[in-house]
């Protein structure tokens, strides 16, 4: 028998009731932000990611599922969806025609990390980009944004932490102090950090392998005059609105931020980051599109579920059709259709099993009542409705039937 892949999983029952409930969360608060859907493939040139993701990231080093396709094209199934809609966005012509433009999608992304608790190989993320505005004002309704859709959702245990990485001008002088910094106790980092040492100092701070390694003389980023106004408005904006922590360690395992960084984060763990993302002025750009600054963000679905954990819903009742004999077939099929009609929840029924089994089948989906059919409701035009937790039960015309389910 074929097996699951490693890191992949079947999703069913609460979870996957929730996974919908976070996506209708999210379609409801993205249309109230006049964010608008982009669907992209989930199949790419592996260059897209190559070069936009960035080639000093785990995530293009070793995690992505790349593959010569039957043409002999290197492709790769997406490992995020920034990368895909920035070329969306630049191929539909939208930085000639309309280049302020709010974005979402939702979808499975893919990579080939060591699976363990919260991390997997194929995920769900929510995303959204917002173009053509480098005002903080764009940054803080991005933060707002991520945030109504996760209280809309119901996660409360989460706190979130914003840093400015600055920019082009103010971060290589940071890089340096760095590389300085950690130069030192070189031999002290793990393997992969003294790789980042000259390529991807700032990665250190993130490093998840053997957690923080710096003391209280860590350099701190000095932010040029234009990016400290626009981390002061961004946080100006957000005051009130949203509790939030700046934290000066915060950056982001992409290659492509810039000035505004942000996390979401539930609980404690390496795995804890359940949103993430910021401010990418320079990726437009560099896809080959004009200057289009932009911001955007991530969400994990499976880490948000998680992270709210179980709720109890609005009881909804749950009704199963019986039928006691073969002839009573059709007549019970349309009670049936006519209880779904009115909107009340009847799962199939197949009436292909005895009335013993039929009532197991009921207690197994945990009905709330049964809707049993026999030669004499068939006769009289009528239902036997059973209460399947007190065991009452009484014979009602079918008409009333249906609108007493309906009123419960
Ligand atoms: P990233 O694109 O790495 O910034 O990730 C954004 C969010 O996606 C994270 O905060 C996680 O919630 C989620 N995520 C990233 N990688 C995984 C994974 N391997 N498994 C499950 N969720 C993930």
């Amino acid at each position: 028998m074929s097996k699951l892949l490693r890191g992949f999983k079947d999703i069913f029952g609460k979870e996957a009731t929730a996974l919908t409930e976070l996506e209708n969360s999210a379609r409801k608060i993205f249309k109230l932000y006049g964010v608008e859907e982009l669907r992209i493939p989930a199949l790419e040139l592996k260059e897209l990611f190559v070069k936009f993701t960035g080639d000093t990231t785990d995530i293009v080093q070793k995690e992505m599922y790349a593959f010569e396709d039957n043409g002999g094209r290197l492709v790769a199934l997406r490992p995020e969806g920034t990368p895909g809609v920035a070329r969306a966005y630049i191929e539909n012509n939208f930085p000639n025609e309309n280049p302020v433009k709010q974005f979402f999608y939702i979808g499975n992304m893919y990579r080939a990390e060591r699976p363990q608790a919260g991390r997997y190989r194929e995920f769900e993320q929510i995303g959204a980009e917002f173009f053509g505005s480098s005002a903080p004002s764009a940054d803080a309704q991005a933060i707002l944004l991520l945030k109504d859709i996760v209280k809309d959702f119901g996660a409360t245990d989460y706190k979130v932490k914003i840093n400015s990485l600055g920019c082009d001008k103010c971060r290589p002088a940071y890089r340096q102090a760095l590389i300085e910094y950690f130069k030192s106790s070189k031999d002290t980092l793990c393997e992969k950090c003294q790789t980042r040492l000259e390529k991807n100092p700032l990665r250190i701070l993130d490093c998840k392998i053997d957690g923080p390694k710096f003391d209280a003389n860590l350099p701190v980023q000095k932010l040029c005059p234009e990016c400290l106004e626009h981390f002061e408005e961004v946080k100006k904006l957000l005051d009130g609105k949203i509790p939030f922590e700046v934290d000066p360690r915060l950056v982001r395992g992409l290659d492509y931020y810039s000035r505004t960084v942000f996390e979401f984060q539930a609980g404690s763990g390496a795995q804890n980051a359940i949103a993430g993302g910021g401010r990418y002025d320079g990726l437009v750009k560099s896809m080959g599109g004009p200057q289009i600054p932009a911001v955007g963000w991530a969400l994990g679905a499976e880490r948000t579920v998680a992270a709210r954990g179980q709720v109890n819903e609005p009881k909804e009742i749950k009704v199963f059709v019986v039928s006691m004999d073969k002839a009573c077939n059709l007549y019970a099929f349309d009670i049936m259709q006519e209880i779904r009609q009115s909107g009340v929840q009847t799962p199939c029924a197949l009436f292909d099993k005895n009335l013993k089994a039929q009532m197991k089948q009921a207690d197994k989906i945990k009905a709330d009542y049964a809707v049993i059919i026999g030669q004499s409701e068939l006769n009289s035009n009528t239902a036997v409705l059973k209460n399947l937790e007190t065991g009452e039960q009484k014979q009602y015309p079918r008409a009333e039937l249906v609108k007493l389910l309906k009123d419960k």
